[in-house]
């Protein structure tokens, strides 16, 4: 990377990552598949050896997403986003108190409640965009938290957290804070710089971009906090194949193009379904009347790609508008260049405070007219 200048992300996310310009030099990196180096006695810090522990394929994607948070470090890639987020909620010793939102991604909650059985965590759960009552749980009876979880949008709710005041209070209680930047991206928001700790996201999603990879990956800049996530991975093995690091870093070199396009999209659908007959709510932070909506234009740039959508009818209607849609796809995830959507209640997992009949969309970079009118189509046909 060229180091010497200041760089945009849109431009980071394409220069980062890049072999050393000698003469003849390949362009992009290669995919190295080895399970382990010539090696012998003392091995020096940094070296490699064996690839559970480090592998070179990792680092080009790890030195591009560090340089897109904005981190003193490279990201630290995990197989999936779950191994990320496991290895950022290890932190909390036993004993210690977690709060999370109600309404982070399921898995978050679902994994925080597991740890929390075997090890005497407890887990309290907030409304995120509460936040009085966010920092009266990391206060709490006078012995703070250890760790506060952020989702900021949450997934599939969309509320907004007041990032910069929930970092200063939980740093004035002595509370680690993270957050899962998987919606906003590194070019939405850039949690590290308004304070946190650690930062997880879901390679899967955005920054791969293509619904061909399942990858994760954590940031910290304290080096302590760094060394753990690290030796987590290497300890518990929760690593990415060769191949998979090398498709993120090819996806990722498209962030800025995919992400403009798709929030340019989402914007324009969600002002759509807003004055649709066939709709009873919809949730996009760029709606003006969005509760979100301020909060994000203070701390984001863009308001992300993901719209909540609940149409007249209930569930009988959410369920007959995803078989009706010929252009979008049916199916879980998110941020791949496709778009896609489904009834989150479907899944027995799903927190019950999500409503039974909201459907999450993820906006893709479709031309937005061929997504509109196959939502159009599909809405008529569903309220029927
Ligand atoms: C998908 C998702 C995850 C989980 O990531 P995987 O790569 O599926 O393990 C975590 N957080 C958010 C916000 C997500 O959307």
């Amino acid at each position: 990377m060229p180091d010497a200048l200041p760089l945009s992300p849109a431009t980071l996310a394409v220069a980062s990552g890049r072999p050393a310009r000698t003469q003849a030099a390949p362009v992009n990196p290669p995919i190295v598949l080895s399970s382990t180096y010539v090696s012998q006695g003392e091995v020096p810090a940094g070296e490699l050896f064996y690839a559970r522990a480090d592998t070179e394929t990792w680092h080009p994607f790890e030195e591009t997403l560090g340089a897109l948070e904005g981190s003193a470090h490279p990201a630290v890639l995990f197989g999936s986003g779950m191994a990320a987020i496991a290895a950022a909620i290890s932190l909390v010793p036993p004993g210690g108190r977690l709060v999370v939102p109600r309404h982070a991604y399921n898995v978050t909650v679902v994994h925080a409640q597991d740890v929390a059985g075997r090890s005497g965590i407890e887990v309290v759960q907030v409304d995120i965009a509460d936040t009085d009552a966010v920092v009266a749980a990391v206060r709490g009876d006078g012995v703070p938290a250890a760790m506060l979880w952020v989702e900021s949008p949450t997934n599939p709710m969309l509320e907004v957290a007041d990032v910069p005041a929930l970092v200063a209070a939980a740093h004035e209680a002595g509370t680690l804070v993270a957050v899962d930047n998987t919606f906003a991206t590194p070019l939405g928001q850039q949690p590290l710089a308004l304070g946190a700790d650690v930062v997880v996201h879901s390679v899967t999603k955005y920054l791969a971009g293509h619904s061909d990879v399942v990858l994760g990956a954590a940031l910290a800049d304290d080096p302590a906090l760094h060394a753990d996530l690290r030796r987590y991975r290497t300890v518990h093995g929760a690593i990415a194949g060769p191949t998979e690091a090398w498709l993120a870093l090819r996806g990722v070199r498209t962030l800025a193009l995919r992400v403009e396009r798709a929030q340019a999209n989402a914007a324009e659908i969600a002002r759509r379904l807003a004055d649709h007959p066939a709709v009873a709510e919809v949730r996009h932070p760029s709606l003006p009347d969005d509760p979100g909506h301020a909060r994000a234009a203070a701390q984001m740039r863009g308001f992300g790609s993901i719209v909540g959508l609940r149409p007249r009818g209930g569930v009988a209607a959410a369920d007959a508008l995803v078989a009706a849609v010929r252009l979008w796809v049916p199916a879980t995830s998110l941020g791949g260049v496709e778009s896609s959507l489904e009834r989150r209640r479907r899944f027995p997992l799903e927190t019950v405070t999500v409503p039974e009949d909201l459907l999450r969309l993820s906006v893709g970079v479709e031309d937005v007219e061929d997504l509109w009118r196959d939502l159009d189509q599909a809405l008529r046909a569903a309220s029927l």
